[in-house]
């Protein structure tokens, strides 16, 4: 089952949870499409592939010219105007189209709902910043500055050998975005609404349709005509495991069985007020989040919970084709540090990927990817712990069916000894934001109407110049960056990292056709020393 886009409006929980059009959005209009001048989608617009000028105009749709437009606003749209406006173009020719306020909204909704507020530390490295192409001066160093300390220096240096890998702090991602985003004027490009389509326009480029704010504009549907368009829209949807999904169907329960992805304080607040018995489901670094925080909490409020964690995927020591290829692994998590090996960002990896097609491609993924968390001796020693005193158990299967007894959730494991029960106060799915792309309007349109495909991992099939593969329209080009091209040349799409990277080779390809200029040495230099004066670009 999959929900609605993430991040529509996240601030809302039961956003993750509606599965009808948002707010925004609006109804769609009956079948066979709104009456001609009514300023929304008519029945021949809607089954027209190519749009023409006078088609848009006689729907009554008031059309506005922008070059550029990117979709999503998110920190893949963010990186992509960021290296654009450091290449040279003004605010003027740049729309970004989105539902968010400002860049990082979705970001750090996830990432404080899966446990990493403002004051604990991301996943990513020291020099992945988004709020600066060239990565100089890392987080590392920032923080080493403004906090007068040489520890997380000494951390990048004796990493991950002699201490786990230095990650900056969320709420210094955070503050270092909005800075650049005030830099770069990115405010003044933001136009808010929903994107329901992008179809390509008679003699070249696009349009995209928006339905904007509720109340913000006469009509119900915007038009952007646009050369360029930038696919950035994260997250198709969150999807439950369907047992879990069936089980809060069936009993209209979203509060004892969540997703990581839900505001779930609930659960943490009950812990400090009884027993509880809590099962976790998934064993990636949400996973461990979670747990961290229920060890943290158990430690820190001297709290008995219980915790039971079902592994899909049990791996019990390091894994990998050969003595030379391994990944460490054990008590059912496999790990590394970064969710790809780091070759992937800018090493063999990366050249090798670029080199690759089909089902070649998808084997590669196959060997390098998998669910993996971060080795942090922190979290060792609070599982260890948790083993050794009985308080958090392990356990390898799948969960056949869930049933409510006795106010306790029961969920029956299928493991490699057979069939046993589990009873809990809660569980918890960690597994993740997996939806396919179709379950995203924007993207299922541009699938049946804009020539889009897909690629080994089903997801949209890109070039490794991050093009639309089979949605040129005339000059017009389409590229798409983030989770929704995972499986294409580059596989570290949706990282800050992998943004920036696909970023560059946007602006690359503008500067080709003549968009933009090249970011050469002399512009990059010169637009550094801008960054560091907080000059605007
Ligand atoms: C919990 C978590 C932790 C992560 N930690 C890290 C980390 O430490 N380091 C790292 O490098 N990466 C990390 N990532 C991965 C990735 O860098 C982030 O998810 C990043 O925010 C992805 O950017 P994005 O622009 O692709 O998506 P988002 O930032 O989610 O932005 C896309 C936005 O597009 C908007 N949108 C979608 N459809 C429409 C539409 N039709 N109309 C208008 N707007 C629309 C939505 O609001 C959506 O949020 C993490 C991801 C998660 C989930």
């Amino acid at each position: 089952m999959v929900d609605q886009p993430v991040g529509a409006s996240q601030t809302q929980q039961e956003t993750v949870r509606r599965s009808t059009p948002s707010a925004a959005e609006g109804a769609e209009p009956a079948s066979g499409g709104a009456p001609p001048g009514s300023g929304d989608l008519t029945e021949e617009l809607l089954r027209t592939d190519q749009w023409t000028d006078e088609l848009v105009a006689a729907a009554g749709i008031p059309v506005t010219d922008a070059p550029f437009v990117s979709i999503g606003g998110g920190i893949g749209s963010f990186v992509t105007v960021d290296y654009l406006r450091i290449a040279g173009v003004a605010t003027d020719r740049i729309v970004v189209l989105t539902n968010l306020d400002y860049p990082w909204q979705t970001y750090e909704y996830l990432t404080r709902v899966s446990q990493i507020p403002r004051p604990e530390r991301i996943r990513s490295d020291s020099a992945s910043r988004p709020d600066n192409i060239w990565g100089f001066p890392s987080y590392a160093l920032a923080e080493a500055v403004t906090e007068r300390t040489l520890a997380p220096l000494w951390q990048v240096l004796i990493e991950p050998i002699w201490a786990d890998f230095y990650t900056p702090k969320a709420g210094r991602v955070f503050a270092g975005l909005e800075r650049e985003s005030n830099r770069i004027g990115f405010p003044k490009m933001l136009v808010k609404g929903q994107v329901r389509m992008v179809r390509k326009r008679q003699g070249g480029g696009y349009f995209v349709i928006l339905t904007p704010m509720v109340g913000s504009t006469k009509t119900k549907r915007l038009a952007y005509r646009a050369e360029f368009v930038h696919l950035a829209v994260g997250y198709p949807g969150l999807r439950y495991l369907p047992e879990l999904q069936e089980f809060r169907t069936a009993h209209q329960d979203f509060h004892h069985v969540v997703s990581a992805y839900e505001e779930h304080e609930h659960i943490y607040e009950a812990a400090r007020t009884k027993h509880l018995v809590v099962m976790l489901r998934g064993g990636g670094i949400v996973a461990s989040r979670v747990l961290q925080r229920l060890m943290d909490d158990r430690a820190k409020y001297g709290l008995s919970t219980e915790i039971v964690h079902l592994f899909r995927t049990y791996v019990s020591s390091a894994h990998g084709p050969n003595a030379w290829n391994r990944r460490k692994g054990a008590h059912g998590f496999a790990y590394q540090g970064f969710n790809y090996p780091k070759s992937v960002w800018g090493g063999q990896l990366k050249a090798e990927m670029r080199r690759l097609e089909g089902d070649q491609r998808a084997a590669k993924y196959k060997l390098m990817g998998g669910t993996n968390t971060p080795y942090r001796r922190r979290w060792q020693a609070q599982m260890k712990e948790g083993r050794e005193s009985g308080w958090y158990r392990t356990m390898a299967g799948t969960v056949g069916a869930m049933r409510l007894e006795h106010g306790k959730i029961v969920s029956c494991v299928n493991t490699s000894h057979g069939m046993t029960e589990v009873a809990a106060d809660f569980v918890i799915d960690c597994t993740g934001l997996e939806a396919d792309i179709a379950e995203h309007r924007v993207l299922a349109d541009l699938l049946v109407h804009g020539g889009a495909g897909r690629n080994p991992l089903g997801r949209l099939d890109v070039e490794r110049s991050f093009e639309l593969r089979g949605s040129g329209s005339g000059p017009g080009v389409m590229y798409a960056s983030g989770a929704t091209t995972l499986g294409g040349y580059f596989p570290g799409v949706d990282t800050f990292l992998g943004l920036q990277v696909a970023a560059q080779e946007i602006a690359d390809d503008l500067a080709r056709r003549g968009f933009c200029r090249r970011i050469g040495t002399f512009r990059s230099i010169r637009q550094w020393l801008r960054w560091a004066r907080n000059k605007q670009s």
